[in-house]
């Protein structure tokens, strides 16, 4: 049997200081919009700062979900375990070939800008 508080092992330690992209990583965190609650378990959790909440604007409701800033993630996957473990499972790791094709942005090695290059 599951001892009490035991799903808090699987839980990742807060950053011990912020760092940045060094290089275009092999996967990149996606949030699914429509499915995250706008908690911000993960934001405090991620290691480069690169979660936001998505402008108030697109959606009009009060509590408005979080996205990525793609350029800036390293692909640590802590995001996602944070969100599937403390709360919902509202982000996905993609491989970066497979992100670049499906939603039309090119990532660099740099991390600008933020949310990469749109292709065309
Ligand atoms: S922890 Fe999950 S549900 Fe909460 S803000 Fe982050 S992605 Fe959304
Ligand atoms: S995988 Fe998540 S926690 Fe890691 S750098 Fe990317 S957005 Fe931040």
């Amino acid at each position: 049997m599951t001892a009490p508080y035991d799903h808090y092992r699987m839980i990742p330690s807060l950053p011990a200081k912020i760092t940045e992209k060094r290089k275009k990583p092999k996967i990149v965190a996606v949030v699914d919009e429509d499915n995250c609650t706008g908690c911000q378990a993960c934001v405090p959790f991620c290691p480069v700062d690169c979660i936001s909440t998505v402008p108030k604007e697109k959606y009009n409701i009060p509590i408005p979900p979080v996205q990525i800033r793609f350029n800036e993630c390293i692909g640590c996957s802590i995001c996602a375990r944070v969100c599937t473990n403390m709360t919902w499972d509202a982000i996905d790791m993609l491989p970066v070939a497979q992100f670049e094709s499906e939603y039309k942005i090119q990532l660099t090695d740099e991390k600008s800008p933020p949310y990469g290059i749109p292709k065309s």
